[in-house]
């Protein structure tokens, strides 16, 4: 069962292990906020079938789920193997183009991708399996990489292939991503992942093909390798929200600059009023344990001094024997960290808040809930934009309560920091909308009768649309 009320969310990637209806009904009254789909491992009809049974689980239980669909972008792998290689140091193997022969006894190995010839140079590092196995590239030929072993192992088919440091000109989005993006359009999915986000221009790419689709979904890119650091400001400027996507990373950056770059992109995502997730062996041991390691639990309580908009399950959830206890390890180290936090959010809010009437109202209405004791905020967003500077601003211990009327909003705003979205059909009448969001909040046990609450609202005076803060105690 939740907790209490908690800033950080928690996103949870679904598979074997949490696909079950009696299972997914706990995780998210566990306080599971958002579902991701690995669209590596998943076919059409399995997604249909998922995503409408997380619907449905999550109407039946009354709280929002939010879907996340993580296409699964340029990939390089190793093709069929007849047998399993196995490979020492010192050895040589060639990667070759489809059908190139074995030459000299020297193993050929395909990959699928013919332009790695043009993307690598001598000298350069080849990393497969997930970076268990290393060769460094002693020659280019026209049809193959030949390679030494600087880690060995034992090379099997359809590996992953990372080449760190090298920019790879694979298009950025793959004919299978467009059909899963098809079907995640059909299904009104929330959010896509992009793999292996580059540059600010593959982030465009998606955004003109979701909008020639008609697809209101949001754009989180992964930064998941040295290309995308270098270019991360513009790709977080062309995102909704960053997935700092730790398992590649760690195989295409040294794993000791890890920390570095995930406090980076999380303070820059914050200034930039943008949402950010971090993700990637959180609970890794939790797969087969019940109770997280002393490291994992610093590793979360880390992300969430960090302040990251949500912390993410891969493994733990799809294929782990504690999906339901993986949720609750995470929830409450969030609230411990969160409840024993200085109330101390972002003083002028993120850079991105210029000095319109509207930012300066969204700072004075965080400020006022801070005067105000135990006070918390409500807001009333049709874009979201006030709900997400709010979320950027990091008011720690002030919830902020966010009324829509668009369904896919109220289901997007499940990524943001703090923000616990409502569905409300909105009146004309700004005092009528106010005491049902009252109503609403005092049927969630949120608010009693006599709490403060500061609330953000639009209010007609006769023709003019005025925008207003009230002080409000709750009736
Ligand atoms: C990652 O690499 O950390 C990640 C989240 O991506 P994927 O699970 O698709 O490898």
């Amino acid at each position: 069962m939740e907790q209490g009320y908690r800033h950080t969310k928690i996103i949870f990637t679904i598979g074997p292990a949490s696909s079950d209806e009696a299972v997914l009904e706990r995780l998210i009254r566990a306080g599971a906020d958002t579902c991701r789909l690995n669209m590596a491992h998943a076919t059409h009809e399995w997604t249909r079938e998922i995503i409408r049974r997380v619907r449905r689980v999550s109407e039946r239980v009354g709280k929002p789920v939010a879907i996340m669909m993580d296409v699964k972008g340029p990939e390089i792998r190793t093709g069929v193997l007849e047998a399993p290689i196995a490979l020492s140091f010192g050895d040589r193997i060639d990667f070759v183009l489809d059908g190139a022969p074995a030459v000299d006894g020297v193993p050929a190995v395909s990959v699928n991708y013919p332009g790695i010839l043009e993307d690598v140079a001598e000298g350069a590092i080849v990393l497969v399996d997930n970076g268990l196995m290393r060769f460094r590239i002693i020659e280019i030929q026209e049809d193959r990489l030949k390679c030494e072993v600087v880690i060995g192992g034992m090379l099997t088919s359809r590996r992953h292939v990372n080449l760190p440091g090298t920019t790879v000109n694979l298009p950025p989005l793959t004919e299978k991503d467009k059909e899963d993006i098809a079907v995640a359009t059909e299904e009104e999915v929330d959010f896509i992942a992009l793999s292996f986000v580059r540059e600010a221009r593959d982030v465009e790419l998606l955004r003109d093909h979701l909008r020639e689709i008609d697809s209101p979904a949001r754009i989180i890119s992964k930064i998941e390798d040295q290309t995308a650091i270098a270019n991360m400001d513009a790709i977080i400027e062309a995102s909704d929200a960053i997935m700092v996507a730790r398992g590649d990373l760690g195989i295409e950056c040294p794993y000791q600059t890890l920390p570095v770059i995930q406090r980076k992109i999380i303070q820059t995502c914050i200034r930039r009023g943008k949402a950010v997730i971090v993700a990637t062996h959180m609970l890794e041991s939790m797969i087969d344990s019940p109770i997280p390691t002393r490291a994992e639990v610093s590793d979360v309580a880390n992300a969430v001094f960090e302040k990251a908009d949500c912390i993410m399950l891969s493994g733990e959830t799809t294929v782990g024997k504690y999906p339901v206890e993986c949720i609750e390890v995470m929830s409450k180290i969030a609230l411990e960290i969160e409840n024993t936090t200085e109330h101390n959010g972002v003083a002028g809010g993120p850079e991105v808040m210029l000095h319109r009437p509207k930012d300066k109202m969204l700072r004075s209405a965080v400020s006022l809930a801070r005067d105000l004791r135990k006070s918390g905020i409500i807001v009333f967003t049709r874009s979201g934009y006030l709900a997400q500077m709010l979320a950027s601003m990091r008011p720690m211990g002030c919830p902020i309560s966010a009324f829509t009327d668009d369904p896919v909003l109220y289901r997007q705003m499940k990524i943001l920091w703090g923000i616990e979205p409502f569905l409300l059909k909105f009146s004309k009448d700004a005092e009528v909308t106010i005491r049902e969001a009252f109503e609403r909040l005092k049927e969630k046990d949120w608010v009693q009768e006599g709490d403060w609450q500061v609330i953000i609202i639009n209010v007609l005076a006769g023709e003019q649309v005025i925008d207003s803060i009230q002080m409000r105690r709750v009736e």
